[in-house]
């Protein structure tokens, strides 16, 4: 295990798929046309991309003109907020919550500066949402409703099919964060009311740069991103083939390996929770007492600083992460723990282990091996340790 990156963060980003690599690469020098153009050398072009699309919905049974595809999650996020709003001049009141990734969070943060009136849904301390606090926030002039998934620090999953009901029997548009969802655990569009979705490719094993929204058929939205006719009108830029092409594929095998990859990752993160739970004393399992991830662990330990085990496990080459990746590098416990009343003594060391099926047991072992090493020795040196902490 020396000198090997033990890459366990994997909510962060993914290594890209070597089936999808190799599917991509004819597509910058062989195929490299513009697929909308006239002859038959783009019209090829074209109908790659349009099996793509199929590939894309197909992970999330939706039909292909539902998907457009975007750069990335955030833009998705974007688009389906920005664009409803405008779509919606009249309504003056949106609605989302205290635990979304900053690609929602921020733009709802844009819309208050803007004179908007926000509803922020507080969640409880295992991260859960109360559905009669969001049914009662719902009111005649809410333009949207933009609901996470799955979560990217804890990995709690809301419980979208009772949201999806009730946000759509107020006949009010719903979007959905599903970037650490999709591909993930299963999501059927044909079985939720949800207006729009927004997934990201380099979650799931495709590159970063690629990203789909779903647009259920009939919804008006504007665009954000103005031009030529692509994207049914919808989200103007020559399009990425090389990598609409590949996140292609990447759903495709989502899809297909979806069991195996959610027992796979599962085992893994089951193992390592197990074994840093029974070794180390004064732990707490963020969002644990919720539905989670398969593959996401959000693990403090009280009296140390989140920082500095990371900064230790990066020794030993382990990738791990101290809230969201977006948000590293701050001192500031997390959000998304502050808003789950995580007591400061646990938020500040929390840690985020997030597995994909590229990781194994090996790993686990050395890793559960390491963390116990370092939480030890942060607790003896951390002056917040109480003196009679290792007498106990
Ligand atoms: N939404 C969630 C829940 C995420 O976890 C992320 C990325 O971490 C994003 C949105 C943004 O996606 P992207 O990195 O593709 O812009």
């Amino acid at each position: 295990m020396e000198n090997k990156i033990i890459y366990l963060d994997n909510n962060a980003t993914t290594r890209v798929h070597k089936e999808v690599v190799k599917i991509m690469l004819p597509y910058f020098e062989e195929y490299y046309a513009n697929p909308s153009g006239m002859y038959t050398f783009a019209k090829n072009t074209h109908i790659e991309v349009e099996k793509a699309r199929a590939q894309v919905a197909s992970l999330l049974n939706a039909e292909s003109i539902e998907i457009c595809f975007t750069s990335c999650g955030s833009e998705g996020d974007n688009f389906a907020i920005r664009g409803i709003i405008e779509a919606n001049p009249n309504k003056r009141h949106i609605i989302t919550t205290r635990v979304e990734h900053p690609a929602v969070i921020t733009t709802f943060r844009d819309f208050e500066r803007k004179g908007y009136d926000v509803t922020y849904l507080d969640v409880d301390k295992d991260g859960n949402l109360d559905i009669n606090e969001l049914e009662k926030s719902i009111r005649e002039d809410t333009a949207i409703v933009s609901i996470m998934w799955a979560n990217n620090e804890t990995g709690v999953i809301f419980d979208i099919a009772s949201i999806s009901d009730i946000v759509k029997s107020k006949g009010v548009i719903l979007h959905v964060d599903a970037v650490q969802a999709a591909g993930k655990i299963p999501i059927d569009m044909s079985k939720n009311k949800i207006d729009l979705l927004t997934i990201s490719g380099h979650k799931i094993h495709a590159p970063k740069g690629i990203g789909a929204l779903y647009i259920r058929k009939g919804t008006m939205i504007r665009p954000v991103q103005t031009g030529g006719h692509h994207e049914r009108g919808r989200r103007a830029g020559t399009e990425n083939v090389p990598y609409i092409i590949g996140f292609g594929l990447a759903c495709e095998m989502a899809k297909n390996n979806m069991v195996h990859d959610i027992a796979h990752v599962k085992l893994l993160r089951d193992s390592l929770e197990n074994e840093l739970v029974s070794k180390i004393k004064n732990t707490k399992i963020n969002g644990g007492a919720s539905e989670r991830l398969p593959n996401t662990l959000n693990i403090s330990f009280q009296y140390i600083e989140g920082e500095g085990i990371l900064l230790m496990l990066d020794r030993y080459g382990i990738c791990a992460s101290t809230g969201s990746a977006c948000s590293s590098g701050t001192l500031e416990p997390s959000p998304i723990l502050r808003a789950m009343n995580v007591p400061f003594d646990f938020a500040h060391s929390s840690t985020r282990f997030s597995f994909s099926i590229y990781n194994t047991m090996e790993e686990v072992q050395y890793t559960a091996k390491k963390v116990i090493e370092i939480v030890d020795t942060l607790r003896h040196i951390s002056p917040y340790t109480p003196k009679d902490f290792f007498d106990k």
